[in-house]
């Protein structure tokens, strides 16, 4: 994984990170970005959406959690597969006429339902007021794995697409 500092928006990929913390840097343990004059904190994001992340933030758009999905267990699939859907949670923060923008983009998507869950579902102690937006294939139920590996890598890449979507939507709304 790749970290993305909150306050340069700089990216550090994850093999110059990895040489960090082999070479025991004092910033990396303490998350801070090592950016001159940078006073950020160092953010971990799945390399497969981390430059989409970086676009949304220069575009002021706020997210408080995200995944790019992961499969981690191959002998199991069904069960990884629900756990590890690509997300992205947006702060409620966010500029009302922005949110109603990109919300309008996931109704459009042919191959994936978005579903609007509230964050509260998922954090009950947690008393703020967040959406998450959840990626669910519409086949829930597929036979074979290569098939759901297949839904995986589509789901992903729709994922990505939807976040491209968003990034052109809003610099065409920008001025
Ligand atoms: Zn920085």
């Amino acid at each position: 994984m790749s970290y993305i500092c909150n306050s340069c928006l700089t990216i550090f990929e994850d093999s110059f990170i990895l040489q960090c913390v082999k070479l025991d840097m004092y910033w990396i343990k303490n998350e801070m970005c090592p950016t001159y004059k940078c006073d950020g904190k160092l953010i971990e994001i799945d390399n497969n959406i981390i430059y989409f992340i970086q676009e949304l933030w220069k575009l002021n758009i706020k997210t408080l959690f995200c995944c790019g999905g992961h499969i981690v267990n191959y002998n199991n699939f069904k069960a990884s597969y629900s756990n590890n859907r690509p997300y992205l949670m947006l702060d409620n923060s966010n500029d009302k006429t922005v949110i109603d923008l990109l919300k309008n983009l996931l109704n459009n998507t042919k191959y994936i339902n978005f579903e609007l869950i509230p964050f509260k579902q998922f954090n009950e102690e947690n008393g703020e007021d967040i959406e998450q937006l959840s990626l669910e294939p519409k086949e829930k139920y597929v036979e074979q794995m290569l098939k759901d590996i297949y839904l995986q890598i589509e789901c992903n890449n729709n994922f990505q697409k939807l976040l491209y979507d968003w990034i052109l939507v809003l610099n065409m709304n920008k001025s």
